[in-house]
């Protein structure tokens, strides 16, 4: 079967690599020349709307997928013409747009933050006395690892943070003094069955994904995260993997956005589940039997953000596991991860303390498992 992704980072590349053992081969359209994925598959170079590479890769391709949602939604619809397109173009036109995202969850009944539309300064004073301060102010596109963010903790900070964002379309969200950071990953196959991941629990700085766990003691939660992500995946009648991100809040689901892709968040199943986020993807969109999504203990990942840490003292750590994506060193980038598995949660935790002071944090950054 022949795999065509629009998009060549890390998810492409770890696409790639979970597809080669199911004998699939790949080629990946993307506008850079050193995008990392063309390390492991054909890279066709063209830009997202580039209508003959488009054109070439439908007619190679028996199947296309995305491995960033900004694809532009013509591109995805006119793939769709002549080839089959999973995750569904109508899923990531909504994914790409935080106003549309959250009329869905409020449709699906999947509880979210007070939200207002913002188009002028005036629109923007009149949201702030609805949704009522503290409150976040995001443009509505093409915002990723908490850019085009503003916190607006009192009315003077209105004006100027209308004068950074005020160019493009925003919303106003109310804060949530979240507990924690969750999220929920499921794969849906071509017949409709579900794939659910153990609920991670995710830590964030400056806006960056660091740290994930997935053996967060919670049970009521992550029935309520699957709850959510089925209603979701049937609705769109969604083909792949989808992720969703909540803040907890008062011991209950807030949805904060979702991802129709492959996500950070799920980079701890390549070692840590039966069947890792991207095979299941693979496995859904090619029409084949979804695997086993449990984990096979209690599991971290860790994000290696800037530059990647030293591999031997990685690998030092039992359990770790180190996966570099092919990038140049650059503040801010996300460059490669760590798989951290462990017998048990206080190894876990251990073995967390061990790996945090390589990637740049104190060993009890982010606390203990809870
Ligand atoms: P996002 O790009 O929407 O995923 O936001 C990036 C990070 O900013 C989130 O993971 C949260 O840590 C924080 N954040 C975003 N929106 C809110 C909100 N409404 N209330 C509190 N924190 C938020």
């Amino acid at each position: 079967m022949k795999i065509g992704i629009v998009g060549g980072g890390q998810l492409a590349r770890m696409l790639a690599l979970a597809g080669y053992p199911l004998g699939f081969e790949f080629r990946i359209l993307d506008p850079a020349a050193d995008a990392c994925a063309g390390q492991v598959a054909t890279l066709v170079r063209g830009e997202y709307d580039d209508e003959t590479q488009l054109d070439a890769l439908a007619d190679w391709a028996d199947v296309v997928t995305f491995d960033f949602e900004n694809v532009p939604a013509s591109a995805a619809r006119a793939l769709k013409k002549t080839v089959e397109v999973f995750p569904p173009p109508g899923a990531l036109a909504l994914a790409q747009d935080r106003l549309c995202e959250k009329g869905l969850f409020w449709e699906s009944d999947i509880p979210v933050p007070a939200f207002a539309t913002v188009d002028s300064l005036e629109e923007l004073r009149d949201a702030a006395d609805k949704v009522s301060l503290p409150a976040v102010l995001k443009t509505r596109r093409l915002g990723y690892d908490g850019k085009g963010q503003r916190v607006l903790r009192a009315p003077e900070d209105i004006e100027p943070a209308w004068r950074e964002l005020g160019g493009a379309p925003l919303i106003l969200e109310g804060f949530v003094p979240f507990e924690r950071e969750v999220s929920a990953l499921a794969a849906r196959g071509r017949d409709g069955e579900i794939a659910f991941y153990p609920l991670v629990e995710n830590y964030h700085r400056e806006g960056i994904l660091r740290l994930s766990r997935a053996s967060c003691p919670l049970p009521e939660l992550e029935r309520e995260g699957w709850d959510y992500a089925r209603r979701l995946l049937e609705r769109l009648h969604y083909v792949g993997l989808l992720a969703i991100e909540f803040f907890v809040h008062r011991g209950r689901l807030i949805a904060n956005e979702m991802a129709p892709r492959v996500h950070n968040s799920g980079h701890w199943t390549i070692e840590g589940a039966e069947t890792s986020q991207f095979e299941n993807h693979l496995r859904a969109i090619a029409g084949l039997p979804l695997g086993s999504a449990a984990a096979l203990g209690p599991c971290a990942m860790l994000n290696c953000v800037g530059s990647m840490p030293e591999r031997a003292a990685v690998l030092a750590v039992p359990g770790a596991h180190y996966h570099a994506y092919g990038k140049a060193s650059r503040p801010g980038r996300k460059v490669g991860h760590i798989t951290l598995r462990a017998a048990d949660d206080g190894a876990l935790q251990t073995g967390i303390e061990r790996l945090l002071p390589l990637v740049g944090y104190a060993p009890d950054e982010f606390g203990p498992i809870a």
